[in-house]
């Protein structure tokens, strides 16, 4: 049977074109889909021949890792491959997405656009409309073979049949376990073990060292980087962020230090440089037969996607900020962010205390919010930070309180103090009345006491919280929660879940600010009274930690100091913050929130006159934007 199956097989002409060749020549690209019309080119992205040839179905290379910055060509390049597979090699395929949804967007729009356009493509791929029943938006039927599309979110997707050609996009956006069957990039692999000849494409732009998938896979290969040379020296040598030099303030004047014989080259020799790269192995000592690992940032990207002029302009704009310049590692650099595990040091907070007065914001606090962590059992008290934001996300510690009493019914004393606190008002000396803003109240324990004394309070002023470690923003969407005290129910109400983990590096990155070269504070830099030292060993009271899980590295913090709530109140306060809008907030905002404030007239001083003016806002206004 095996004889008579492989006879036949043999008859079937083994296609010798290549991705690259079969794109060079078969895939067209039209002004809808694409801001460069007409036949694709593989020399536009020179650095993609290589790994073209590695998917190729004549190459016996069997898993390709690449780990990219954007503007490069990924998703476009997993497409070819797609189209090639179709046409010359005809085989069941599976593409996924990191979730069902992202997959049918691809389907609707790319992959819909590169059947249409490729004629050799749109003759057999069969039409859903044409066939009905025969194609459907993730599954699509062709001679010789089918190509399912999938999200890493569903675990039945990942189990349907046997596939030949697997193209895994956007791995580190993917869960990391679904349905306890744990990563669903080996729950997709499985479907490939039949095929001795199979392909498995990984790609993804990458997120933290500690949990970016890409960067793992791409540690057990050889690590090959794009070589270009020099057009004054020849010297050939990877292009690095560090080596790419512009005059202060002047974007356009970003030129690439050549480390051979520190010439400034122009941007304008990039197209030439690519066509004359190749790819070297970082670790050869590493190379395995059949694996193949590629790394690319940005600077590669071809002239007219992004310039390096962007780049530098990019990178002055979120280098102060550790939340945004852990995306431009991420998206420009190509590189995972180094998750710094060890806390801050708390001698060095204690060290530099300020002499401020308690519970007197400077003219440069803008917004008050409160962070509140309730402790039950034998020392059962709530504690909060009242923290102040100045508009560059600076930040005063107003006062740092602890009600003792009873935290199970709320009636207890401790609630009724917390109660005031709701209703509470601060002073600029400028006259300012700050009003307390957002107290995100956390629901982890008492969890229904906490729901009902929130339910009692101003709901645009108090809100239930629930941390969530591996959540990836400081908030996400509030879900509905069922109220009920002493066997009566009291309904719904809205209860936030924020990203503790995300919180936590932010603040310890924050902390760790220090004053810049030109003696001035930088932007986030948190301010401190005279806490005892309980405070500061509290707030950085725990580390960042790594274990495998599934095969996986995985974040976890732990405590490395008991009395943790100075660090827990912080965190809820910044949700707070957060759900005010802070993160989005441009002047005319601030302006704004400003402006409403009242202004106490026996202070004596001239009150500040904000013109309130309309904010300009995205079509879906709320607390999501920029989320
Ligand atoms: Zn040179």
């Amino acid at each position: 049977m095996n004889l008579i199956q492989g006879f036949l097989e043999g008859l079937r002409p083994i296609p010798d074109l290549t991705v690259d060749e079969w794109a060079d020549q078969f895939r067209y690209l039209s002004s809808v889909s694409s801001a460069e019309p007409g036949r694709w080119r593989t020399d536009r992205v020179p650095y993609m021949r290589e790994i073209f040839r590695k998917l190729s179905p004549s190459d016996p290379c069997q898993r390709i890792v690449f780990m990219k910055g954007v503007q490069i060509s990924g998703t476009e390049a997993a497409l070819n491959c797609v189209g090639a597979y179709i046409d010359i090699a005809p085989s069941p395929i599976m593409y996924v997405m990191p979730t069902v949804d992202m997959a049918k967007q691809l389907s609707k729009k790319r992959l819909f656009h590169l059947i249409n356009e490729s004629p050799t493509l749109k003759d057999k791929v069969i039409d859903s409309n044409r066939r009905e029943g025969s194609s459907t938006l993730l599954e699509k039927n062709f001679p010789g073979g089918v190509l399912f599309l999938t999200g890493a979110n569903s675990a039945s997707g990942l189990r349907s049949n046997p596939v030949k050609v697997l193209l895994l996009d956007e791995v580190d956006a993917y869960p990391l376990s679904i349905d306890d069957e744990g990563s669903p990039i080996r729950l997709a692999e499985k479907r490939t073990t039949t095929f001795s000849d199979k392909k498995i494409f990984l790609l993804s732009t990458p997120t933290s060292s500690g949990s970016s998938v890409i960067s793992a896979e791409l540690a057990e290969t050889d690590e090959r980087v794009y070589k270009v040379p020099c057009p004054h020296c020849e010297h050939k040598q990877e292009l690095k962020f560090e080596n790419l030099k512009w005059d202060k303030g002047d974007f356009a004047s970003a030129k690439y230090a050549c480390e051979g014989c520190g010439a400034m080259i122009e941007e304008k020799h990039k197209t030439q440089m690519l066509l004359n790269g190749e790819w070297e192995p970082t670790r050869p000592e590493m190379s395995i037969p059949l694996v193949a690992g590629y790394r690319i940032n940005s600077l590669y990207s071809p002239l007219g996607w992004m310039s390096w002029e962007q780049i530098a302009e990019q990178f002055i704009k979120d280098k102060d900020d550790p939340i945004l310049l852990r995306t431009f590692i991420n998206t420009v650099l190509g590189e995972p962010w180094e998750d710094r595990g060890d806390a801050p040091d708390w001698e060095n907070l204690y060290a530099r205390r300020e002499q401020y007065e308690l519970n007197k914001p400077n003219n440069s606090v803008e917004l008050i919010t409160v962070g509140v962590d309730i402790q039950a059992g034998k020392d059962s008290r709530i504690e909060l930070e009242v923290v102040g934001w100045c508009r560059d996300k600076t930040s005063y510690s107003l006062d740092y309180r602890t009600f003792y009493g009873d935290t199970a019914t709320p009636d207890g004393s401790a609630w009724k103090q917390l109660e005031e606190v709701v209703n509470e008002k601060w002073y600029r000396p400028d006259g300012i009345e700050l009003p307390m803003m957002m107290m995100a109240v956390d629901s982890g324990n008492h969890t229904q006491t906490v729901y009902n004394w929130c339910r009692k309070q101003p709901p645009t002023k108090v809100i239930p919280v629930k941390g969530r470690e591996q959540q990836a923003t400081i908030i996400s969407k509030p879900s509905n929660v069922d109220v009920s005290f002493n066997g009566k129910s009291y309904g719904k109400m809205k209860m936030w879940n924020v990203g503790v983990g995300v919180a936590k590096s932010e603040l310890y990155a924050r902390l760790r600010l220090t004053v810049d070269d030109e003696g001035k504070l930088p932007s986030g830099y948190c301010h401190f009274p005279e806490y005892p030292i309980e405070f500061f060993k509290g707030i950085t009271a725990e580390e960042l930690k790594h274990r495998t899980h599934h095969g996986f590295r995985k974040l976890y913090w732990e405590k490395v100091y008991e009395r943790n709530e100075p660090l827990d109140t912080r965190v809820y306060a910044r949700a707070a913050a957060a759900i005010v809008g802070i993160d989005r907030f441009n002047d005319q905002h601030w302006d704004n929130l400003l402006g409403r404030y009242k202004v106490r007239q026996s202070n004596g001083s001239v009150p500040v006159k904000q013109e309130p003016t309309k904010p300009k806002r995205k079509k879906s206004s709320g607390f999501w934007d920029g989320y």
